[in-house]
């Protein structure tokens, strides 16, 4: 019997192919290993997913054999591979597309590689012809050997009590502190004191600084408590040494009535609680049981911090994944955790996929945050796939955060997640900041003349400069003035692509005419008062164009420059408060290493008051900052998504976070026109578990999840009619199938999108809703026929599982 191989494609299909595996490959090709196989007489790499020796289903003269063996290591380990299945069978995804998220960023290269090598007999070591750049760089690290009391004086003594203090060192850190470091280091190493040795560095930004290892502080009584039920869950896991023995053990009969040790935690602690530290607790506990760990953030650019307190307790045996390395650099990191070197990995969401060695836990930080849902290709949601790569892999999963999503707080209550609190700030003096609610209707503009920096807003920043505090102002709007209307018809500018608003940006431009005092800016500046060189964009697509001078509708000159814009905030703070130092981040502004930049000018007490959106409100520590102005807490809360009270109560609680991190307190002004919203009013009360309720219970009431389970098919064409035609067969399909037909799936729509027009698009959507998740699965298998073979080609359907963008 022929020996086959079933082989995943990156093409949109679901299903392996099967090809025959040579004789001279035969005890080579494992699953999990990357093959160059003939697929519609192109030379694809595809991945060995199962190899057997049987009879083929199809005609054998069909089958063509394997052209070549890329990986001679399987670069998917057993346990990721067994993973990245169960996460296409979940949302319905090829196979192929799946498994290209988790392979290392270099299959270019190697294709390129094996082209060079002409037409592919054997084994390419390709491990080995990717040593790329090889730049070596020296490290030095102290030895067991004890010198002789007495023998070791000035920088020789020195650098060998920094060495044994930090651990290893590039040799050329020791030089930026010592200026003998090369002949003290030669000395050392004569004696056998040190070691130095050369290898590749990791060329991250990261690394980049120094890091002096941290003293761990003694945890409260909370932390403790977290920390030891933590560490009692990583004590009872199988053993290391292979995922799949874990997993097995994992499903063993257990004696009746004993309830299983919990492996999955939600880590509930409020800002400034200490949550970063318990999980480097548990990663330590973690590596001292001989397993890796894995840490998912939302946003890596933005948690500098967060990584240097990793650095400072692990050194630089972490790998840490972010969107800035080149494809060399990750490629270095994916090959460390593979090869077992390095076995703590940090990254922001594609880390899911890191080929951490023996997985022992995954800890995941804010896990609330929306940014861990991929929103194009395979749409998966890091969050809920940590929680089953953990299951599966056997390991310890640990989700954080200071607002837990409802969610995870429905697995809390369903028992399948067990809950650790934190219910205090960790440094003693630090106490949750007082909140108070700016009534926008009541309270008319300040100084500035702009109606969203109330008088109470300005009074409290004049108090802060007085006190040389700092303070943070979040807007969640970027641009200058976030829409341009004709103020004699009416019209707003929209994008002649999507159905949305442009954006005024005003750009770099510094020399804005100072506002007059008095308040007289009104909030729409007349056209004949900007300044020039200005672009409306559209935050959906790249458009970029100038500023019209007349209203494309009824032609008057008449454009007024409407909203208030992070841009337009700063220059507006900027005039109101000459004295102060004020910087902005945003998207904008934030290029790669800029909002790092921009947060470590914060931190060293050069910025006065920093303006921005969703990026201020991410988990910094700022210890200086005792103000925070929500200037306008409206904003996310009228959208037309299930979420939008949730998300936006998050959002308050987590700015509000960054107020009054040590001995200062601190103060939050919110300003609403609605008050009574339940998203602000829990907010400002610091009521969490309060809001979680009420949620939980409106959710069950309206038929949302957790109380159901969703599925979206986005449909989208650039003929109207065919995105509408397609759409309406699809719901026409999903009513009849025998579970909507026996109404175990509910069908909603099909309708038009809230965002009916994206990058020329029509887009329409149907969405399934229902109680349990094995109907809803039975209906995307019909429906993912249907789309496979009976839909309008120029109609593209995407099926969303358990979506969360609803725009
Ligand atoms: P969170 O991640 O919950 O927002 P952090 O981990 O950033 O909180 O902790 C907030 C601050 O408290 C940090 O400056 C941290 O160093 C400090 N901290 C944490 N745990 C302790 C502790 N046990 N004793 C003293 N300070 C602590
Ligand atoms: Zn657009």
């Amino acid at each position: 019997m022929p020996l086959l191989a079933d082989v995943a494609v990156p093409v949109p299909l679901s299903q392996a192919f099967t090809y025959e595996v040579p004789a001279a490959l035969a005890g080579e090709v494992r699953p999990g290993a990357r093959v160059l196989c003939e697929f519609h007489r192109r030379k694809l790499l595809g991945v060995v997913l199962a190899v057997s020796e049987r009879s083929a289903a199809i005609d054998p003269s069909k089958i063509k054999p394997l052209t070549a063996l890329v990986d001679a290591r399987p670069a998917l380990p057993a346990e990721l591979l067994a993973f990245l299945q169960e996460l296409a069978a979940y949302y319905f995804a090829p196979i192929g597309e799946v498994l290209r998220l988790a392979l290392p960023a270099i299959e270019r290269e190697q294709v390129r590689a094996l082209k060079a090598q002409g037409e592919l007999g054997g084994v390419l070591d390709l491990g080995r012809a990717k040593q790329v750049g090889g730049r070596k760089v020296a490290y030095a690290s102290a030895t067991d050997v004890v010198e002789e009391p007495g023998t070791l004086r000035g920088q020789a003594a020195a650098v060998l009590a920094l060495l044994r203090a930090n651990g290893e060192q590039p040799v050329a850190r020791i030089e930026e502190r010592f200026g003998n470091a090369r002949s003290a280091l030669k000395k050392l190493a004569e004696r056998n004191l040190v070691a130095l040795d050369e290898r590749e560095p990791p060329r991250d930004p990261f690394f980049r600084r120094a890091e002096e290892r941290d003293v761990p502080p003694e945890l409260n009584a909370a932390q403790a408590e977290a920390a030891a039920r933590i560490d009692a869950a990583l004590a009872a896991l199988a053993p290391s040494g292979g995922g799949e023995h874990a997993a097995s053990a994992h499903q063993e009969p257990r004696p009746a009535g004993q309830e299983p040790r919990p492996s999955a935690f939600l880590l509930f602690g409020v800002t400034g609680s200490g949550k970063t530290e318990v999980y480097l607790r548990a990663i330590k506990s973690c590596l001292d049981r001989g397993r890796g760990a894995l840490v998912m953030v939302p946003e890596i650019a933005l948690t500098p911090q967060l990584v240097a307190r990793f650095r400072a307790r692990f050194g630089d045996e972490l790998a840490v994944l972010h969107s800035g390395l080149s494809d060399a650099d990750r490629h270095a990191m994916w090959a460390s955790l593979h090869v077992g070197k390095v076995r703590v990995a940090i990254g922001a969401r594609s880390a899911l996929f890191a080929p951490v060695p023996d997985l022992g836990l995954i800890l995941v930080d804010e896990e609330h945050d929306g940014s861990f849902k991929q929103e194009e290709g395979v749409r998966y949601h890091a969050r809920d796939m940590a929680l089953l790569r953990a299951h599966r892999a056997g390991a310890v999963c640990v989700l954080g955060s200071a607002t837990p999503s409802i969610e995870s707080v429905a697995l809390v209550r369903r028992g399948k997640l067990a809950e650790l609190r934190l219910p205090d700030r960790a440094h003693r003096e630090a106490s949750l900041p007082e909140v108070s609610l700016v009534d926008l209707r009541r309270f008319r503009a300040g100084p500035s003349g702009d109606p969203l920096i109330s008088l109470p807003l300005h009074r409290a920043l004049e108090k802060t400069l007085a006190a040389k505090e700092q303070a943070i102002l979040f807007l969640n709007r970027r641009g200058f003035a976030p829409s341009v209307v004709c103020g004699s018809c009416g019209t707003l500018t929209t994008c002649e692509a999507c159905s949305v608003a442009l954006t005024y940006h005003r750009g770099r431009r510094r020399d804005m005419r100072p506002p007059s005092p008095g308040g007289a800016p009104a909030p729409a500046a007349p056209l004949d008062e900007r300044p020039e060189g200005g672009r409306l964009r559209c935050h959906y697509c790249d458009y970029a164009g100038p500023l019209p001078d007349r209203c494309g509708a009824c032609g008057a000159r008449n454009l007024l420059l409407e909203g208030l814009g992070t841009e337009r905030l700063e220059a507006t703070i900027a005039g109101s408060f000459p004295e102060a130092r004020v910087a902005r981040l945003d998207r904008d502004v934030a290029g790669k290493d800029r909002s790092q930049a921009i947060l470590a000018r914060m931190r060293e007490g050069k910025i006065d008051i920093l303006v921005g959106t969703q990026m201020v409100t991410k988990g910094h520590d700022l210890p200086n900052v005792t103000l925070v102005g929500v200037v306008n807490a409206d904003a996310a809360l009228g959208l037309p998504d299930f979420r939008a009270a949730e998300r936006g109560f998050q959002l308050l609680v987590q700015v509000a976070g960054r107020a009054g991190r040590r001995d200062r307190p601190g103060r939050v002004l919110i300003q609403t026109r609605n008050p009574e919203h339940p998203a602000i009013a829990f907010a400002a009360a610091h009521d969490v578990p309060g809001f979680l309720e009420r949620e939980i219970r409106e959710r069950e009431e309206v038929g949302y999840p957790p109380a159901t389970r969703l599925a979206l098919l986005r449909i989208d064409a650039v003929d109207e009619g065919v995105g509408r035609g397609a759409a309406a067969k699809l719901a026409a399909h999903a009513r009849t199938c025998p579970e909507g037909a026996a109404r175990r799936v509910e069908v909603l729509g099909p309708s038009a999108a809230p965002i009916a027009r994206l990058r020329g698009r029509y887009r329409f959507r149907v969405l399934l809703r229902a109680r349990d998740r094995g109907p809803l699965r039975g209906a995307l298998a019909a429906l993912a026929g249907l789309i496979r073979d009976g839909l309008d080609r120029n109609a593209r359907v995407i099926i969303d599982v358990d979506p969360v963008a609803m725009l």
